[in-house]
Parts: structure tokens; sequence; C-alpha cells
């Protein structure tokens, strides 16, 4: 991989590199399309990561299929896919890894995934170091991990630049993710509660209301009517630094995680504080 990579930058050509852990959908298609368009070259990684699931979590039952995710990838002109085996990315005697260690990965995924972004970073970085891309692309889906690996970028001088891009739902608004698959017809049905929420949390915020508790109860309760198994987390929280807001005086970012039935989903929107010129102030 890092002699690929090296041919194509001696011939002075732009790197962009989407790394994902296969099963491929719409919202990774974008992200490599936008790579497609932006660089000379596109590298996609296919790994799923052992060491960025909790001993309880799905690391064995993650869905994979090789074979569709080549034939997409052609389909898109990626130019590599590079499909690491566990034993070159974490050999006998591996003892490095990239941590977040502050307020970017003290909430959210950070505090219900112990360990989670500890890998996420190790494997982000091995794989920038290996392909040393221009450009790495991510998805809003996931808005704590684009902002951890940003900080990562940012703090370990590493020499590529990030791109976020937006979040693609299917048509009735649920977010796109392997993990869908999981979902009985009727769990995903129940799903949609998330994106509703986050829609209905918009619409008050346009409204002019700026109490966050009354916003989070609000989505709570509506979650709460689809039975879900378990709320791991709604949160209002500043969307630069990630820490809980009081009031909506700021851009914010509304992020939940809700197990239905096995499956956790999470979800989020960006809104920034400013109300409609109609609306009402509370
Ligand atoms: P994953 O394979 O789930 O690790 O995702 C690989 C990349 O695709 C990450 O940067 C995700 O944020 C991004 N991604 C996953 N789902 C979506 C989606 N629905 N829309 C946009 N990007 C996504």
């Amino acid at each position: 991989m890092r002699k690929v990579s090296h041919q194509a930058r001696s011939k002075n050509k732009s790197i962009g590199f989407v790394p994902t852990m296969g099963y491929l959908h719409k919202g990774h298609l974008s992200l490599i399309k936008k790579a497609r368009r932006e660089c000379d070259f596109v590298i996609i990684s296919i790994y799923v990561n052992p060491i960025q699931f909790g001993p309880k979590e799905d690391y064995k039952r993650y869905p994979r299929d090789l074979k569709r995710d080549k034939r997409l990838a052609r389909e898109e002109k990626v130019d590599v896919v590079f499909i690491p085996k566990d034993k070159d990315i974490y050999p006998d005697g591996y003892q490095t890894y990239v941590d977040n260690e502050g307020s970017l990965s003290e909430g959210l995924c950070g505090a219900t995934r112990p360990g989670h972004f500890k890998g996420v970073c190790t494997i982000v970085c091995k794989l920038f170091n290996i392909i040393k891309p221009d450009r790495a692309y991510f998805g809003q889906k996931d808005y704590q991990q684009a902002q951890i690996v940003k900080q990562m970028v940012r703090d370990l001088n590493m020499d590529v630049k990030i791109r976020v891009l937006p979040t693609v739902r299917d048509e009735d608004g649920l977010a796109i993710s392997s993990r869908n698959e999981y979902l009985s017809l009727s769990e995903r049905r129940r799903a949609l509660i998330l994106y509703r929420s986050l829609q209905q949390a918009k619409r008050m915020i346009k409204e002019g209301i700026k109490d966050v508790s009354y916003i989070r109860n609000n989505i709570k309760d509506k979650i709460k009517g689809i039975k879900p198994t378990k709320i791991d987390y709604i949160e209002i929280v500043d969307s630069n630094t990630l820490k809980r807001v009081n009031k909506i005086d700021r851009e914010v970012l509304i992020a939940l995680a809700v197990w239905i039935g096995r499956t956790r989903l999470i979800d989020n929107m960006i809104i920034s504080h400013k109300p409609q010129a109609s609306s009402r102030k509370l």
C-alpha cells in the first residue's frame, strides 16, 4: 500500500482517502464521490478495527461483504481498495496507541463506549501513516469522531486535510448505516423516531425556544413513546467544543444514541441558534 501510494504521489497526483469498515452504502459512496471529484487518486480502506469495539459490542457480527464492496468501489472508479488483515495492523508485540484525553471525547459516545475513540484515533493515525493522503473524508453522521480526528491532526501535526460531509439519509429520513442491516422491519419503522425528534428539536429552536432541558425532555418523551430498549444519551452541546450548553445561544449539536432491540443507532443535527424572523421568543 505504501508503495502504490508513493508511486501516485511521485506522479504529482493528489491522494484522497476514505476510511471505512465496509458494507458500503450511500453514505460511504457520497464520501468516495467527493474524493473522486477533488483528488487525482482515490484510496478507500475496508477494515473492521477490533480495538474500537468494546468486549460486549458487535465486532463479531458486524456486517461484511467484501465482494459487493469491491464491485461498488469499482463502479465509483476507486483506484485502490486497501483491505488489511488484523495481523498486518496489530502484529504480535503491538504496543502503541493514540488517544484523545480532552473534552472532545468526554461525553456522547466517549462516555458510553469507553476506549472507542482510542481505537479510532489509533487506526486512523496508522492508516494516515501508511497512505499519506492529501485529503481524508469523514461523515457528519459520526460527528464526534470527525471532531476528534481533526483535533488529532492538529495536535500531532499530521499533513492531511480533513473533510466532513453531510449525513446521507434514506428517503424517510433514517440516517444510513451499515448497522441498519440488523433492524427488523418493525424496528426500522421505530428507528425513524431519531430523525423525527431531531427535526422537532430544530423546529423548536427555530421558533426561538432556548431552554435546553425543555428541548431535551421533549425529545426524550418522544423517543420513550416508541419504547426503545435503552437511551444511551440525548445531548445538546456546543458544536465546536462538544461541551453541554444550558441555553441555545450558539450553534449546537443535538446528538442521540438509542438502542432499538439489539441495535445501537446514532444520529445528530447541527442547528444554528438564530430563530426565524417571525418566531416567538421564550
Ligand atoms: P463506517 O464504515 O461506519 O466506519 O463509516 C465510514 C465513514 O463513512 C465515516 O466517516 C462515517 O462517518 C461515514 N458515514 C457513515 N454513514 C454515513 C452516512 N449516512 N452519511 C455520510 N457519511 C456516513
